[in-house]
């Protein structure tokens, strides 16, 4: 497979028009219909970190455009190790890299894209977050109880709260792409089989014993809540400024290059180039070099 290829195949898994999204129609186990082997994917996503990395050094100079990755999954879906992998070339000062936890107290007693708003990227980085703003639609769906923590006046916490959580995401992604924000929104879709593999593989094996959460077997029995959840937030907020991903991940190495491949994309559409030297700069270049070679030792 070339990289244009890649590239093509890749669009089949962006949704930007949320209306007619059905997450059943997306298979988890997808290995881009058997048109990537197995045996090239590593070259391949060499490839792909290289022309990633190469991108970035141009976003950071150029100083105009920033780039947000949010990754959402059901938990073993592979988040850190497609994070790891995918940006293991590019410079870590041109990233940051936030993981979104359950919200402590000074949180919770703010609007809930507070903490969002804190670690988007400036300009010129690459934000990678590992959970986001959605897991309000997500988890907190899931679990009202979490909602009932977040101290809204009970006027504003009614049957709707969910709808209004959804447009002001959109809303809120829509201010950020009018500023410049290069948006990406990541579903890394696992079957729940393979979730039950991924979990027995961390119980079965030392190294990854420490994986193991008794909570993530909580949260799988809430399963179809999750994928309700999910389906009702991309098909609420993916657009065309701000697309969401849904990546087949119950093959790792296949879910990794479509992540590259999709933030490789979205940069090239930029045409980002490094500043042009003005003919001042070139001046005070030469000023420069007379100073340095003037200077005795
Ligand atoms: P890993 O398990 O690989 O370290 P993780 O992202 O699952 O990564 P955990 O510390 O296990 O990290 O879990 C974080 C938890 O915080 C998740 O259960 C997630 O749903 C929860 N969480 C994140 N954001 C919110 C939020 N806004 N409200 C409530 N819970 C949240
Ligand atoms: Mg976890």
């Amino acid at each position: 497979m070339t990289q244009k290829q890649l590239r093509k195949l890749v669009e089949r898994y962006r949704v930007t028009a949320g209306s007619h999204f059905r997450l059943k129609d997306h298979d988890p186990a997808d290995r881009g219909g058997g048109l990537v082997n197995h045996d090239e994917s590593a070259t391949l996503l060499a490839d792909g970190v290289q022309r990633l990395a190469a991108l970035q050094e141009k976003l950071y100079p150029q100083d105009q455009w920033a780039m947000l990755c949010a990754f959402q999954a059901m938990d073993a879906a592979g988040k850190d190790g497609t994070i790891k992998h995918v940006m293991s070339g590019v410079n870590p000062q041109g990233v940051e890299v936030t993981s979104f936890k359950q919200p402590g107290p000074e949180e919770l007693a703010h609007d809930f894209l507070w903490r969002i708003s804190r670690r988007l990227p400036q300009r010129g980085k690459i934000g990678v977050f590992n959970r986001s703003h959605y897991e309000e639609v997500l988890v907190v769906r899931v679990h009202p109880e979490l909602l009932a923590r977040q101290h809204l006046p009970p006027a504003l916490n009614g049957r709707k709260v969910w709808q209004h959580r959804l447009k002001d995401i959109a809303s809120f992604e829509r201010y950020l792409s009018r500023q410049g924000f290069v948006i990406l929104k990541f579903f890394l879709n696992i079957s729940r089989a393979e979730q039950k593999r991924r979990f027995l593989a961390r119980l079965d094996t030392p190294d990854k014993n420490w994986k193991f959460s008794a909570a993530d077997i909580a949260e799988r029995g809430h399963w179809d809540d999750y994928m309700a959840a999910y389906q009702d937030a991309i098909a609420a907020t993916a657009t065309e400024h701000a697309p969401w991903y849904v990546v087949p991940a119950d093959h790792k190495w296949f879910a990794h290059l479509v992540v590259v491949e999709a933030m490789v994309a979205a940069l090239e559409d930029l045409d980002l180039h490094v500043p042009e030297v003005t003919d001042k700069m070139r001046a005070e270049l030469a000023a420069a070099r007379v100073k340095l070679e003037a200077e005795d030792g």
